[in-house]
């Protein structure tokens, strides 16, 4: 199975793309994590994204799409994959479009976890991730048992330095202008459902495998 997960900052794909992985048996790829794994290890490519990650704004096409490229061609990925946070534009998806004729490897589908943006804000300012596991909390829905700590493996957990109300803003600005349009994009495919992402995380879990359990009938 072969997804793209869309979705605005703060729309829960991170959270559901996790428990997508666990059900099903197949690796996330978070364009986002990726670049954050080459920021906090100080590579060349690293350096070049962290300006534009810090202002809110999209990384170049050309240095996402190599380290996608790369990434798919890892061995974990051949009975597929969820892909998180990419495409986030129209050229992106059509150079994945290619890649993935390529490979012959076509993508079943892509699902849109649809969220009001005045319930995006308060996700995004209010939430924190583990730096050891990866967990998801939100210290206003979903906070940990103990401030600041893991519930699953007591390692510490982060705010995000580009999940501040300044830089929220234009990440936000920026998904509107060029991340919507793939919405119509995967429409004009047949290949979108969408799909409300507000709500207990369990009840929106069941309505993403209602969605991909529909991909392609
Ligand atoms: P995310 O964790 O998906 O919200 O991504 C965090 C930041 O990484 C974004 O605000 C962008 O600066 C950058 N980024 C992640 N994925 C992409 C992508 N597909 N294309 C360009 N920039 C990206």
């Amino acid at each position: 199975m072969r997804i793209v997960l869309l979705g605005a900052p703060g729309s829960g794909k991170g959270t559901q793309a996790q428990k997508l992985i666990n059900k099903y048996g197949i690796p996330q790829i978070s364009t986002g994590d990726l670049l954050r794994a080459a920021v906090a290890s100080g590579s060349t490519l690293g350096k070049q994204a962290k300006e534009f990650m810090d202002a809110g704004q999209l990384v170049t096409d050309e240095l996402v799409l190599g380290m996608i490229e790369e990434r798919l061609a890892e061995d974990d990925t051949k009975n597929g994959y969820i892909l998180d946070g990419f495409p986030r534009n129209i050229p992106q998806a059509e150079a994945l479009d290619r890649l993935l004729t390529k490979l012959k490897q076509p993508l079943d589908g892509a699902i849109l976890i649809d969220v009001d943006f005045d319930v995006l804000l308060k996700r995004i300012t209010g939430r924190r991730t583990c730096d050891s596991c990866g967990q998801v909390y939100n210290i206003y829905s979903s906070p940990p048992s103990k401030e600041g700590e893991c519930d699953k493996c007591d390692g510490v957990l982060q705010h995000r330095s580009d999940d501040n109300e300044e830089t929220i803003g234009s990440r936000l600005k920026v998904y509107e202008e060029q991340t919507c349009p793939l919405v119509d994009y995967y429409s004009k495919q047949s290949m979108l459902r969408k799909i409300k992402g507000i709500g207990d995380i369990e009840d929106i879990f069941k309505r993403v495998c209602d969605a991909i359990d529909l991909l392609g009938k």
